[in-house]
């Protein structure tokens, strides 16, 4: 028997012909004397009626349960009126099996697979079933659509799909690297690379002029809902174009994959934002402009107020004070309140203000509800009120405290409040966040790290900057924010070896070590590097978005667990005593108890 068609394309089309179909027993339904099966290929579904006038066959349709896998030969017709189901392709026709043959049996399956309750770590260790359910095979061919049409344009517009090593070197790039031990170099490792940055600008280097990759990047982070340890991002780099060339023609990559695979047509252009907005207005720098609140700042104002809390944040060399206004969260309940503030403090925040406005004409303890309104005067109430914008009936939450807390705090606080009380609007948002810092303080080893990667190249003269307030350096560095996910970020890159030794100097790392870990791209950059620049989108990241799911993992076949592990092949795992030797390695006793 050889099939002829997909269970879930067959329709109206193909009445009274003869078709085979292939696939999963998805129901088997015994209606005293005739036997409905409902028969599953990655297509979709299809009705197959058995009678008991085909004696062999309906033996054979007797002994179907879930998950056998059957070839069915039948004829096309339609489904009695009454027993059509609009919501398949294949609703409208049944097929009247002539033969049936029994490919392969199936154990009962631990879960039903319309079951949508499943737990996650029961679909993980089941994966390959839970991949046979329509919206698993549904995520993954969005994914490959999406994934086809990049290459198409990439393609169309000169692009070259050029391989890179999975075997590299570790170097301090900024995330935590997996590391490879080597048999053959006693002692010496390999790292998986966090992205292919180095080899694509190697390629723009060797000439290749535009390149791309879809590759997989490896970072040992800890891991949320929107990463992985090892994740795939469309890898893009060029020549000769400058940051707006760059951007204008990614932003046609993002487009033309969502009028391909969605059919939606995103805004043109993508409208821009700078970092330091962005963080003023949304707290963040993937502001989800499905939201339409904003912050208000307040710093200037709380330096001249004597409330000691909100004082002292203003005061304090790089602190901050904000408000976001909530329209109609005066009915907020204490309850509802307090949790907020719980939320708040996962940011840091160690409270969250706020004040009740009761009656927005009478900016003083009448009209305005809250603790903190007897430290404040009434020209600085009635200023909050006037930069909010509040009504009565509205309520204003503060977060007062060092700039990154309350960025964090009140930004988180602005989309949670936004979707929890119906402020999101419906619909696609994109845009770009641009003029990165070069650096960021990292507070915890009080040193400079690079904001994007030690690679980005400062706007024109802000080189000047590195030594002198490196903090005020920006870069040609831009993301790509969609509601509220970044999918995407890159950047022009450095292509003179003196400006790169300084980057790499601003970031403690020493001479010597420039030498040893990067001497190769320093060595390249002296041999006529064009200017040149890129990105990466998160495939993972955009899929899931067009899937309308909340986490990678649903997009990808196989993914990790939250703790890093695979619960279908059980990784990672032990080896043995004879594969450590053989990479002179030995797990220390201590570690190994740890473990155990
Ligand atoms: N390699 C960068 C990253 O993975 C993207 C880029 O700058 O092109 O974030």
């Amino acid at each position: 028997m050889k099939r002829t068609d997909y269970c879930g394309r067959i329709d109206r089309k193909r009445l009274g012909e003869t078709v085979t179909v292939c696939g999963w027993v998805h129901r088997r339904r015994d209606h005293g004397g005739v036997i409905f099966i409902d028969l599953r290929d990655r297509e979709g579904l299809v009705q197959i009626v058995c009678d008991p006038d085909r004696a062999a066959t309906f033996a054979i349709a007797e002994k179907l349960r879930h998950e056998f896998v059957i070839a069915a030969t039948g004829r096309v017709r339609p489904r009695p009126e009454g027993t059509i189901n609009s919501s398949l392709v294949s609703g409208e026709i049944e097929i009247l099996a002539h033969d049936i043959v029994l490919l392969n049996q199936s154990l009962t399956p631990p879960f039903q697979l319309d079951d949508e309750n499943i737990s996650e770590s029961v679909r993980l260790e089941h994966r390959v079933l839970d991949l046979r359910r329509p919206v698993m095979q549904k995520n993954l061919m969005l994914r490959h659509k999406a994934t086809m049409s990049a290459r198409r344009y990439l393609d169309a517009h000169g692009f070259v799909d050029i391989e890179t090593p999975i075997l590299y070197k570790s170097t301090p790039e900024g995330a935590r690297e997996f590391l490879v031990p080597s048999r053959l170099h006693h002692g010496q490792f390999y790292a998986l690379p966090q992205s292919p940055q180095l080899f694509k600008q190697m390629l723009m280097m060797a000439g290749f002029d535009r390149y791309y990759q879809i590759v997989k990047c490896f970072r040992d982070e800890d891991l949320r809902a929107d990463r992985q340890p090892e994740f795939t991002q469309i890898d893009v780099e060029t020549s000769f174009l400058d940051e707006l060339e760059i951007r204008e023609l990614m932003e046609g990559l993002v487009r033309s994959m969502f009028k391909e695979t969605l059919g939606v047509d995103l805004p043109h252009p993508f409208p821009v934002m700078t970092y330091a907005d962005a963080m003023r207005d949304y707290g963040s720098d993937k502001p989800d402009l499905r939201i339409p609140l904003k912050l208000t700042e307040l710093t200037d104002l709380m330096k001249t107020v004597d409330f000691k809390v909100f004082r002292s944040a203003a005061d304090l060399d790089g602190g901050r004070v904000a408000a976001l206004s909530v329209p109609g969260g005066g009915s907020l309940s204490r309850k509802e309140i307090d949790d907020y503030t719980t939320f708040a403090a996962v940011y840091g925040a160690k409270g969250l203000a706020y004040i009740k406005v009761n009656d927005a004409a009478q900016p003083n303890e009448q009209g305005l509800q809250s603790p903190i309104v007897k430290f404040m005067g009434r020209d600085a109430l009635a200023e909050i009120l006037r930069r909010t914008g509040a009504a009565s009936g509205d309520l204003i939450f503060f977060g007062a405290d060092r700039e990154k807390v309350v960025c964090d705090a009140l930004g988180a606080l602005r989309a949670k409040v936004g979707h929890e009380r119906g402020f999101a609007t419906t619909g696609w948002r994109p845009l770009w966040v641009v003029d990165f810092p070069m650096f960021e303080f990292n507070d915890e080893t009080r040193t400079w790290g690079a904001r994007h990667h030690p690679f980005t190249a400062p706007k024109d003269g802000h080189e000047e900057f590195f030594q002198t307030d490196p903090g005020g350096a920006i870069a040609k560095a831009y993301d790509v924010v969609l509601n509220g996910w970044e999918i995407g970020g890159g950047s022009v890159r450095i292509h003179r070896p003196d400006v790169q030794a300084k980057v790499f100097s601003s970031l403690g790392i020493s001479v010597e070590d420039q030498r040893k870990k990067f001497g190769f791209l320093l060595d390249a950059l002296q041999y006529g590097a064009p200017p040149h620049g890129g990105i990466a989108f998160g495939v993972d990241r955009m899929t899931a978005l067009m899937a309308g799911v909340e986490q990678i993992r649903d997009v990808i076949a196989f993914p990790k667990t939250q703790r890093g592990q695979d619960l279908l092949i059980d990784a990672p795992s032990a080896v043995t005593e004879q594969q450590l030797r053989e990479l002179h390695i030995r797990i220390r006793a201590s570690d190994a108890a740890k473990n155990a």
